[in-house]
């Protein structure tokens, strides 16, 4: 059954002693609401339509809404205030996340127990958008190292291309390719290899800028795309990302395996075209596995 686990017990026993003392204000056609809340897949429309209701009996009520392992944060109706209500809400499958109302005054039986009735409705429509939410999620991550795949790829590179160009700003391109990554697979098995690949891949990762944004091309080839960073600027990221998978240390019955990659770079400065940036620091690459691996080629 859903219910908002953590508070079921205290509705019970709350509903008896309001029933008695203070009455659910009327709030009006609970059948539009509750359709309302079923016409889109989107928090940002579904949420808002919560808090609308909710300010109908409590004016002023703030709302915001959590789901840690999705990364999703929102704030609705300004930030929170004073007296303060959480609601953790799950199926007996799944997460939906925590919602926290807040208000100024401080909220009697009434008001918790509407809020509590309205937070039931949305069960079904938020476990509906959670389920969407993963789906366009998955379309765009890459199961085995979690990072971007290369559909999410094309779409970030296209649009931070676009906006590169419009507001003038410098953008760079990296192509990163796992050094003799066949032997690796050859020597230690497919399983070590892909083990591999996820700790070179969380190593990009954390060898960027919060604001880069890395993505697995295919196989055993990485690409990160650096908004707002110059040649100069993207030169010295790739050689900080190329030191730090040189340095991982990855082990594997005792032994260490060693690993390096190598990096093609192009900016927004050398080619204007999208296409032709993707092609230089392709080139690039390449130019780096010729002249010896573990190295960073731009220009
Ligand atoms: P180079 O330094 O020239 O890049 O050599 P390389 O051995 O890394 O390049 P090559 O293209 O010859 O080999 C890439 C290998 O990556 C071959 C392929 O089997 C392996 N590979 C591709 N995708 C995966 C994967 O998901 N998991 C594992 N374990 N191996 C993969
Ligand atoms: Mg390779
Ligand atoms: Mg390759």
């Amino acid at each position: 059954m859903l219910s908002p686990t953590g508070t079921r017990d205290r509705f019970s026993k709350r509903a008896a002693l309001v029933t008695q003392k203070s009455p659910v204000p009327d709030l009006g056609d609970t059948l539009t609401f509750v359709q309302s809340l079923q016409s889109s897949l989107e928090l940002e429309v579904i949420l808002p339509l919560l808090l609308e209701r909710l300010c109908l009996f409590i004016p002023g009520s703030r709302m915001s809404y959590r789901h840690e392992s999705l990364g999703i944060e929102l704030e609705f109706g300004g930030p929170k205030l004073k007296h303060q209500f959480y609601y953790q809400l799950k199926t007996e499958h799944q997460e939906l996340g925590e919602i926290r109302i807040s208000n100024s005054k401080r909220l009697n039986e009434g008001h918790l127990k509407a809020i509590e009735e309205n937070l039931s409705h949305l069960l079904f429509p938020l476990r509906n958008a959670m389920l969407y939410q993963e789906a366009i999620r998955s379309a765009r991550v890459d199961a085995l190292t979690g990072v971007g795949n290369r559909f999410a790829f094309s779409r970030s590179f296209e649009r931070e291309h676009a906006l590169a160009m419009r507001h003038q700003n410098d953008l760079s391109l990296l192509v990163l390719d796992v050094d003799y990554f066949k032997s690796i697979n050859d020597r230690y098995g497919h399983l070590v290899g892909d083990q591999v690949l996820r700790e070179v891949a969380q190593a990009i990762q954390n060898a960027m800028r919060q604001t880069d944004m890395v993505f697995r091309y295919g196989g055993e080839e990485f690409t990160a795309i650096l908004t707002k960073t110059d040649a100069e600027g993207a030169a010295v990221i790739a050689d900080r990302v190329r030191k730090h998978v040189a340095d991982l240390y990855i082990r594997h019955e005792g032994q260490r395996i060693a690993v390096t990659i190598s990096i093609g770079a192009s900016s927004s400065s050398d080619s204007v075209d999208g296409r032709a940036m993707f092609e230089q620091a392709d080139n690039n690459l390449y130019r780096a596995k010729r002249n010896g691996r573990n190295q960073v080629c731009s220009g």
